[in-house]
């Protein structure tokens, strides 16, 4: 595992433990709350996934959730914004609004907050502990309240596959 990849374990654990939330499925609605994030749901573009936005006159940050996207894409969507929010912060203060598309060019940057996004809802020692019970991925998924597809990719990372 990469340093920045065991430096984003550590952090969304820690975004986890220290408000209670350390527990399956992630409660990310609350953890936008906690931090003060305004989640909204629009009837977006069917490109768009999501987007986080700042407004200078509150100094509050806002996530824009596509309505018409199935529930784990959309909590996939949230812990992804709330990377953005945890990881990107300052630049988001300049730029305002960060949008997220299906076919956006995976930079840097979106690959990290992916990461992160991941790691928040599929915790590694919760997961591993799960794993250990026998469970399909399917089970996973559920349990998790993720994609099979997003359950997979996180196995992989793990080396659980
Ligand atoms: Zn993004």
């Amino acid at each position: 595992m990469s340093k920045v990849n065991e430096y984003l374990e550590e952090l969304t654990s820690n975004i986890l433990l220290n408000n209670d939330m350390y527990k399956i499925p992630a409660d990310i609605i609350k953890i936008a709350k906690v931090n003060d994030i305004d989640v909204y749901e629009g009837d977006l573009d069917k490109k768009v996934s999501g987007a986080i936005k700042y407004d200078k006159n509150t100094h509050k940050f806002a996530i824009l959730l596509n309505k018409n996207d199935i529930r784990t894409r959309q909590r996939f969507t949230l812990a992804h914004e709330l990377g953005h929010f945890f990881l990107h912060k300052e630049i988001l203060k300049d730029d305002e609004i960060h949008i997220d598309t299906m076919f956006r060019m995976p930079d840097e940057k979106e690959k990290e907050v992916d990461y992160f996004a991941g790691a928040l809802l599929m915790n590694k020692t919760l997961l591993e502990k799960m794993y250990q019970n026998n469970k399909t991925i399917a089970e996973l998924a559920e349990l998790f309240d993720v994609s099979v597809s997003a359950m997979t990719v996180r196995l992989d990372i793990l080396g659980l596959l």
